[in-house]
């Protein structure tokens, strides 16, 4: 695989010296112009034109480190003789900030050290030692301590099972591949007759938990029932452990310290989808998680358990590792799948969906790994364990990684529902006790929000038409049900359910929303229940729609969101790969727009904020719609977020 070749190459050299890319392309038959293409579109790819000098310190600028002042560090470090330094994009250490990677080229040379969490004048003390020919030790993930001893993910933390013990039951229960179904098969249904381990998954209600929510059994089962089009038999599961998302590194942390878990995750999805090759996609910051992954999975296949003949069985399925040449977008699936053949990060447009025709144009599975990682104890402990309430009126658990302001942020293993202030205690509380401005649930995708959310125009009218909407909801499905199921003995009891489910749900909005409403005049956001249906259910009602991922960051008072806003577009910005034109433009223009906006306040003139929220609403509207990937369809929402809720504040420093 050239890109993979191309990233040892770097990891020898530091760069990619001419004459290893020619070399690289008469053995592989590769045009240089396709092998050029690659290297110039990965920031981690350096060409010999581009040669890095012998002291290379990059300062991560986003979010927790951008709060933590990593321009001030930047500007420090530029001071040190000997040293260049530059911006980089989300190192995955938001935990600890500012986090800086170093490399050293020549004799002594090393590469990609993070140094994190670290203050400013020892991080100089380090760029001087490096400068000097010293090589200080890198602070490594496995001494940074994150308490995991209320975590369930684990089914083997407590010693009840042999390792790999879920991929033995399956095999022993399916010594053959499980056949797939006739094409008239009701797409969407397992039973105990065509797939009980599908039936398991579908029954534990496991979502995707890298962004899009999807169910996991859905993309298991479409696998298992695509063939591929070249008359092969080879299908892909591919796990997505790029997390370049600033705030996201909750995988971080299984890959590191729950590797078996994870390459049991990717065995059970390719024996239950008959896929026959299984990989593990894991950004090339990680290298310690690279590491402890790769060590897993010979562990695996010591064990028998992965590799050929699993288990003394006919079945055979090879798990490796991916590293990924970087960036952002490479988490896009269709991007990374993009980058596992050899071509620029660019999201594919579709259909086909990856289900059908993914890498090398085969099915496809991608999850994410902590997706992944939850099918060996879901098929343990059986789907009833994963789905219990583990907090009233909520099923399932997950996990979220919390950075900002906070005293201790982390990683927290936690039930659906849990409210972002409880999940803050979690943290050791705000920091310095300061009270909290804003949140961003999603990353940048999900923009800022306020403390105190305004509510819709409109709201008590809007409030009592979503509470119409399932009665008439209801009566729908009634009429539905008298027309389908008219001859079913069962009718009265189906009706009955409806029914209950219809006021179970009407009951659980009501006290949602009473329960987050203050006064009648804002939504406290410490009360909002970190559950995606919850949130979805407040669509409309909130001025903004709210957006749930897996990493987040919390701002106190007085933290300038104006300033934070910018550097979220920027960052989009950076990351865009290019490919369509609004996402490309657009980015760009909206950066622009902050930027003016932080000059002009800055130099205490007038803005037409108005104006200016026009433009931004209208551009983020645009960008939504016409975006191929998610990047382009969110890049506005930073800016637009902080004009429409942070308004007041930007016009007042403005007016000085
Ligand atoms: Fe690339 Fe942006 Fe288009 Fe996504 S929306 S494909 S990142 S240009």
């Amino acid at each position: 695989m050239l890109v993979q070749r191309l990233k040892a190459i770097q990891d020898d050299y530091g760069y990619l010296p001419d004459a290893e890319l020619h070399a690289l392309a008469k053995e592989t038959k590769t045009p240089l112009y396709r092998i050029q293409e690659v290297v110039s579109f990965f920031p981690h790819f350096r060409a010999e034109w581009n040669k890095p000098p012998r002291v290379l310190v990059q300062v991560c600028r986003d979010m927790s480190c951008h709060l933590k002042g990593a321009k001030a560090l930047t500007e420090q470090l530029k001071k040190v003789d000997g040293a260049v330094v530059e911006g980089v994009s989300c190192l995955g250490r938001c935990d600890r900030p500012v986090a800086t990677c170093i490399s050293r080229h020549g004799d002594d040379h090393f590469h990609d050290h993070i140094y994190a969490g670290r203050e400013p004048r020892d991080v100089e003390r380090i760029v001087r030692e490096i400068v000097s020919g010293q090589t200080p030790v890198a602070d490594l993930d496995a001494n940074w301590s994150i308490d995991r001893t209320d975590w369930e993910i684990d089914p083997y933390s407590k010693n009840e099972f042999e390792p790999y013990d879920a991929v033995r039951q399956f095999l022993k229960a399916h010594p053959t591949p499980i056949p797939p179904p006739s094409n008239d098969d009701d797409a969407e249904k397992y039973t105990e007759a065509n797939h009980p381990w599908l039936k398991k998954l579908q029954a534990s209600g496991l979502v995707g938990m890298g962004g899009a929510g999807m169910p996991a059994f859905l993309k298991w089962g479409g696998v298992w029932k695509a063939s591929p089009t070249d008359g092969s038999n080879e299908k892909y599961i591919v796990i997505n452990g790029d997390e370049s998302e600033p705030a996201t590194f909750k995988d971080r942390e299984i890959l590191l310290h729950l590797p078996h878990i994870v390459v049991e995750g990717v065995i059970l999805a390719g024996l239950m989808a008959n896929a026959t090759h299984g990989y593990i996609y894991i950004r090339h910051e990680y290298e310690e998680q690279i590491e402890a992954v790769r060590a897993e999975i010979l562990r695996a296949e010591s064990l028998g358990a992965c590799g050929k003949n699993i288990f003394g069985t006919t079945r055979s399925y090879p798990v490796e590792v991916f590293v990924s040449p970087g960036g952002y977008i490479c988490g896009e699936q269709s991007a990374l799948i993009e980058a596992m053949e050899d071509r620029r990060a660019q999201p594919r447009n579709k259909p086909p969906e990856l289900l059908t025709n993914g890498l090398r144009d085969r099915p496809t599975v991608v999850n994410n790994v902590e997706t992944i990682a939850w099918a060996p104890a879901i098929m343990l402990r059986g789907p009833k364990w994963y789905s219990q309430e583990w907090r009233p009126g909520f099923r399932g658990r997950r996990l979220f990684s919390v950075c900002g302001d906070l005293n201790q942020p982390g990683v927290h293993e936690v039930p659906n529902g849990i409210t972002l202030g409880e999940l803050i205690d979690k943290c050791g509380g705000m920091k310095d006790g300061k009270p909290l401005k804003a949140v961003a649930l999603s990353g940048p995708s999900g923009g800022l929000i306020p403390a105190r959310v305004p509510l819709a125009d409109g709201f008590d009218k809007r409030f009592a038409k979503a509470l119409e909407r399932f009665d008439t909801d209801l009566a729908k499905r009634v009429e539905d049900l008298k027309k389908k199921e008219k001859d079913n003995d069962q009718l009265p009891k189906l009706l009955s359910d409806a029914k209950d489910r219809s006021d179970k749900d009407k009951g659980k909005f009501e006290k949602l929303v009473k329960g987050i409403l203050v006064d009648g005049k804002y939504f406290d956001a410490r009360k909002l229940p970190l559950d995606k249906g919850s949130l979805g259910m407040l669509a409309g009602l909130g001025g903004v729609d709210f957006m749930l991922g897996a990493g987040m960051a919390v701002y106190a008072e007085p933290c300038d969101i104006l300033d934070q806003a910018v550097r979220f577009t920027e960052f989009f910005r950076n990351e865009s790969c290019g490919k369509c034109v609004p996402c490309r433009i657009g980015s760009q223009k909206l950066a622009e727009i902050g930027s003016e906006l932080i000059a002009k306040r800055d130099r205490k003139e007038s803005i037409s904020l108005d104006l200016v929220k026009g433009d931004v609403l209208e551009l983020n509207r645009t960008l939504g719609v016409t975006s191929i990937c998610g990047l382009g369809q969110v890049a506005g929402s930073p800016l637009a977020t902080a004009l429409v809720y942070f308004a007041d504040e930007i016009a007042g420093k403005a007016k000085g």
